[in-house]
C-alpha cells in the first residue's frame, strides 16, 4: 500500500500548512530512526508528523477496509474514494478521504503541540 503522489504531495502540504514542514525528517535513516526511538515514547526528539499523520491514515483505513487493505497496492485514499462512490446511494455526493489527510496534519498539529508543552514543563 502507498499513497499515490498526488495524495502524498496533499499530506506534505497540509504538513506544512501547519507549520510543521522543517520537522519532517530529511531522509529515510533519520526517519527510521526516529521510529525505532518513538516507540519507547513519542518526543520532541523523535517527532516526525509526515510519518505520524501517515500512521494514523494507515490506522484509519483498516479501521473501515479491514487489515486486507494493506495487501493492497493502489493508494488507500483512492481506493476508499473509489469504493465509496460504487457504493454511495446518495445523489450529488461529496464526500472524499481526502479530508482524512487534513484531519491527520491536523492532529499532528495538536500532538507537537501537546510535546512542546510537556517539554516546557520537564515531563517529557
Ligand atoms: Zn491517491
Ligand atoms: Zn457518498
Amino acid at each position: 500500500m502507498q499513497f499515490c503522489k498526488p495524495h502524498w504531495d496533499k499530506l506534505q502540504e497540509m504538513i506544512s500548512y501547519h507549520g510543521l514542514g522543517s520537522l519532517v525528517s530529511k531522509d529515510g535513516i533519520t526517519a527510521a530512526k526516529r521510529a525505532e526511538a518513538a516507540k519507547d515514547g513519542l518526543t520532541v526528539a523523535n517527532f516526525d508528523p509526515l510519518m505520524g499523520a501517515h500512521n494514523r491514515l494507515i490506522h484509519e483505513f483498516i479501521r473501515v477496509g479491514g487489515p486486507g487493505i494493506i495487501a493492497q497496492d493502489d493508494c488507500p485514499v483512492c481506493l476508499g474514494n473509489h469504493t465509496h462512490k460504487e457504493n454511495c446511494i446518495q445523489p450529488c455526493c461529496t464526500f472524499s478521504y481526502d479530508a482524512w489527510i487534513e484531519k491527520a496534519a491536523e492532529e499532528m498539529k495538536q500532538v507537537w503541540d501537546e510535546l512542546q508543552r510537556r517539554a516546557k514543563e520537564g515531563t517529557s
